[in-house]
């Protein structure tokens, strides 16, 4: 089978039969409600550029395994150009979505297991990449969208995984038998998880020997028997059955789709596990994927920048104030945010590594760095957008109200803005920034890939204070700098007694 169309995307989801609930019902057709049309749109996105010529170059890759064209977004980075392309792709997707188009998780689970699993059967002979390998061939060959799920509800967080009350509240292995394992918990608020075709799970946090039967990696389809998904509740969600124009973006919506997954007793085969039990792994896993999605924010959520500057700047002009110095001011602000997590993104790329598996990773300290700079940023830049917006983004009239006879005329009236601009272009434009800049993409860009702590905890493991210190040291003149003594030709301490000399006899000459 070959690369999917977004259409195919679409119908291949119709072919799944997953157990998913929302607002209190069982939803039957995923493809088929409302609510769930505009991130699934957004998804179908990844598919449908991977066939326009003008995107091809970043949008598809050859396969390691097989040497066919593929999808980038089923595609193991496997040099620096592949990372910078993926984070092309990615503010590419952003711009054309303005939302969360949710495949990198799933990208980025794969990278995270590949890497893992290589390394893992270095140290106990196991098979696990073998077994890995197979999977991604089938990934890439039916061109799935697996939903990446590591976040465990994780009840008392200051309790190890095996010590808590409630021994579901993170993913475990039950049972192991000879064809497989069952596996009992839930995984949180995993993005695209209801469109997604699988799900591969990733331990949450650090696990130790007690904690064995939660360092956990599998996959398996999301129609599997056992397993419940229940679709998250968001700002505004329901804007979207009001019509085509309050959701702001009712094309691609405003957030990636988040839902809950239950596993009650769910049964993986054998060939489907990737780690379980390896606890000494579990870090690793949790930090390869991490590093791999913190740095995509500078990409997909500068994509998504763009979109709320280009309106921002729209609003302005056709409000007449487009030339205004506190206007230019605030626009050149916005991109210069933009900018620079963007240069985080490609940073973070070019820095990247060649792991002992093949597969190459970005440079961990600045992928949290870039993640900081969004959890910061992004608020940042939606402030300005709502003050450059005006008042009119939080008391616009409904939609419903703009459908009345004569009414809806008089409102229009009240909108106008520039000689010759639709009033009604005015009120979309609006829609668009306040749902991008009020609604759950703030919160998102916050805590997706991991809340501020956990980047700042990285970063200071990372940031080699002692070198710092050090360098430091040699310049304030505690240590020597062998290549100062290079320069001045002699031992720096013979060389500061010979200034000290120099500097007495010409005060002495001056006074
Ligand atoms: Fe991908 Fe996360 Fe960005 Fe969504 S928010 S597009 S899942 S990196």
């Amino acid at each position: 089978m070959s690369m999917m169309t977004g259409k195919e995307y679409v119908e291949s989801l119709r072919a799944l039969n997953p157990k998913v609930y929302f607002l209190g019902q069982k939803i039957n057709s995923i493809v088929d409600e409302p609510m769930f049309q505009p991130h699934i749109h957004a998804a179908a996105m990844t598919y449908e550029l991977a066939h326009d010529p003008e995107h091809e170059e970043i949008m598809t890759a050859t396969s390691n395994l097989t040497g066919d064209k593929i999808n980038r977004f089923t595609h193991i980075h496997h040099s620096i150009d592949d990372l910078v392309k993926k984070m092309r792709a990615m503010r590419l997707m952003g711009q054309k979505t303005a939302t969360c188009f949710q495949r990198c998780v799933g990208l980025d689970a794969l990278c995270a297991v590949y890497v893992t699993t290589y390394d893992i059967d270095q140290k106990y002979g196991t098979k696990y990449h073998e077994r890995f390998k197979n999977y991604l061939a089938e990934v890439q060959k039916y061109d799935w969208m697996p939903a990446g799920a590591m976040t465990d509800s994780r009840g008392d967080r200051g309790l190890r995984p095996s010590k808590q009350a409630h021994p579901d509240v993170y993913l475990h292995i039950k049972e192991r038998l000879d064809d497989g394992i069952i596996v009992r918990g839930a995984k949180t608020h995993i993005t695209g998880a209801i469109n997604s075709h699988e799900i591969i799970t990733m331990p949450t946090r650090t696990m130790t020997e007690e904690d064995k039967d939660y360092a956990l990696s599998f996959a398996v389809p999301i129609e599997t028997k056992g397993i419940t998904f229940v679709f998250s509740r968001q700002t505004n969600d329901t804007r979207r059955l009001d019509g085509t124009i309050d959701a702001g973006n009712p094309k691609y919506g405003i957030v990636g789709g988040e839902a809950l997954i239950i596993f009650n007793d769910v049964f993986v085969p054998w060939e489907r596990v990737f780690m379980a039990g390896e606890y000494d792994f579990s870090t690793e896993l949790v930090e390869v994927f991490a590093g791999y999605h913190r740095s995509n924010y500078g990409g997909c959520k500068v994509g998504l920048a763009d979109v709320v500057i280009g309106g921002s700047a729209w609003v302005a002009e056709n409000h007449g104030i487009g030339r205004a110095s506190h206007i230019v001011d605030k626009i050149t602000e916005m991109i210069a945010m933009a900018e620079t997590c963007w240069s985080c993104s490609l940073a973070c790329s070019y820095e990247g590594y060649k792991t002992p598996s093949g597969a190459y990773h970005i440079n961990h300290l600045l992928a949290n760095v870039v993640k900081l700079n969004i959890t910061r940023m992004v608020y940042e830049w939606m402030r300005i957008a709502q003050d450059i917006a005006g008042g009119k983004i939080i008391t616009l009239p409904s939609e419903q109200d703009l459908a009345i006879n004569k009414v809806g005329k008089m409102i229009e009236e009240c909108f106008y803005g520039k000689e010759g601009v639709p009033p009604m272009d005015i009120i979309k434009m609006l829609r668009l920034v306040e749902n991008m800049s009020v609604g759950a993409g703030l919160p998102e860009a916050m805590h997706g890939a991991g809340s501020p702590a956990a980047q700042k905890i990285m970063i200071s493991r990372r940031g080699d204070l002692e070198r710092k210190i050090e360098i430091a040291k040699r310049i304030a003149g505690l240590k020597k700098d062998p290549h100062f003594e290079k320069i001045v030709g002699k031992d720096e301490n013979e060389h500061w007694k010979e200034v000290r000399t120099k500097t007495k006899e010409k005060s002495v000459q001056i006074f």
